[in-house]
């Protein structure tokens, strides 16, 4: 169905890392975005935000939700027809799984879609789901039948135990699909992008795993070696226009894999030693993985043996034909993204030398 562009769409998350770059796709194009914050009044997270609005077409109007407050998005989706629910923890720093990350994924996107199913202008709603809805460990890839994950496939073997972060955008995703299933009012498509990697639009308050795992790459964490641990890449910009190719794409049906490269850890650090490597202790070898089981654990909790048994050495394979062929959709090359969001991290301080 066709998305009234006069009408605002609603952006929950609006502060996050991919959210910034999708609230600037939406701001360029003219549209007025509803931006859903936890705090309205926190000009340092949003002042990204409102120098985009002021150099755009578009027009920015935030609204206070909390994905834990029931019925809180409800304003702030009054009279969209398109409705984009990004917001969920990505991080691996929890203390509680459940209430850090299962907690707002799960019962934030029934929050969101009740909301939807009671607001009669919506139509259609985009969720950012995760390939980690799709997968736990890189050893699912080789387990999928044919050996690449596809949009068919979904996550069973995260817990809260074991990859909770993935657990949480499986029961979300989830949630989201039994929901969309119970009435005719609006459509549902989800984005599954894999580990998002690109420049921030606000790196100095960037809050994303994917900051965490490149600020390792180049702080010397890895110095003595990362592991050929296999994953999937796509850039931020990449995955923003593919919210919005979601969005606008009439026949846009289903879930999207969004993931540009099937790669792996120490080959995304190598992208950045030809223009950083004399300047940061980037890792120059492979981590053996005999290595990693003894010492892993030790270092880092969520390098747990079961994890690094089920993840190094092992491929990531994803088919991303669906969205290439739907929507439309081409992909930056891993080299230029790698190198820009390096320098984001450098520009914005938050490594240094
Ligand atoms: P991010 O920058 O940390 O963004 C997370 C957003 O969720 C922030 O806007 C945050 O708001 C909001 N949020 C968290 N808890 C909330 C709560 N209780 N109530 C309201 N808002 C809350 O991370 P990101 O990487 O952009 O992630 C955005 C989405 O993309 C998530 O759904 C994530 O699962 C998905 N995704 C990310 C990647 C990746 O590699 N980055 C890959 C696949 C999927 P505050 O600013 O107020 O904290």
């Amino acid at each position: 169905m066709e998305i009234d562009k006069t009408k605002p769409v609603l952006v929950t998350g609006a502060t996050g890392y991919v959210a910034g770059w999708l609230v600037k796709r939406l701001l360029e194009e003219g549209l007025t975005v509803h931006a859903a914050v936890r705090n309205p009044n926190d000009e340092k997270k949003l002042a990204h935000l409102n120098t985009l609005a002021a150099a755009s077409p578009g027009k920015i109007v935030y609204f206070a939700a909390d994905l834990l407050k029931d019925g809180s998005y409800s304003k702030a989706m009054q009279g969209c027809e398109l409705v984009y629910h990004t917001a969920s923890p990505f991080t691996s720093i929890v203390k509680d799984p459940q209430r850090d990350l299962i907690d707002p994924a799960l019962l934030g996107t029934e929050n969101v879609l009740k909301s939807a199913m009671e607001t009669s202008s919506v139509k259609r709603v985009v969720v950012t789901s995760s390939c980690a809805a799709i997968y736990s460990d890189a050893i699912d890839c080789v387990n999928a039948p044919g050996g690449v994950l596809t949009e068919e496939i979904w996550n069973t073997n995260s817990s809260l135990r074991h990859q909770p972060y993935s657990y949480s955008k499986t029961l979300a995703e989830r949630k989201a699909w039994d929901m969309a299933g119970s009435q005719k009012q609006w459509d549902l498509v989800t984005i599954n992008p894999s580990l998002v990697m690109g420049p921030a639009l606000n790196a100095s308050n960037v809050t994303s795993e994917s900051f965490t795992i490149l600020k390792q790459i180049g702080d010397g964490t890895l110095k003595f070696g990362a592991p050929e641990m296999g994953i999937g890449i796509v850039d931020v910009r990449d995955v923003a226009e593919a919210h919005f190719k979601a969005g606008f794409t009439p026949k846009a049906k289903g879930r999207y894999i969004t993931s540009a490269h099937n790669t792996n850890l120490f080959e995304i650090s190598q992208t950045l030693v030809p223009k950083f490597g004399d300047k940061y202790p980037l890792p120059k070898s492979k981590a053996p993985k005999w290595l990693l089981m003894l010492v892993g654990p030790i270092i880092n909790k969520n390098l747990s043996r079961e994890f690094i048994r089920k993840n190094v050495g092992i491929p990531f394979k994803a088919d991303n034909s669906k969205i290439k062929k739907e929507l439309g959709m081409g992909f930056r090359p891993l080299q230029g993204t790698m190198e820009d969001s390096f320098q984001s991290l450098i520009d914005a301080k938050l490594i240094q030398f």
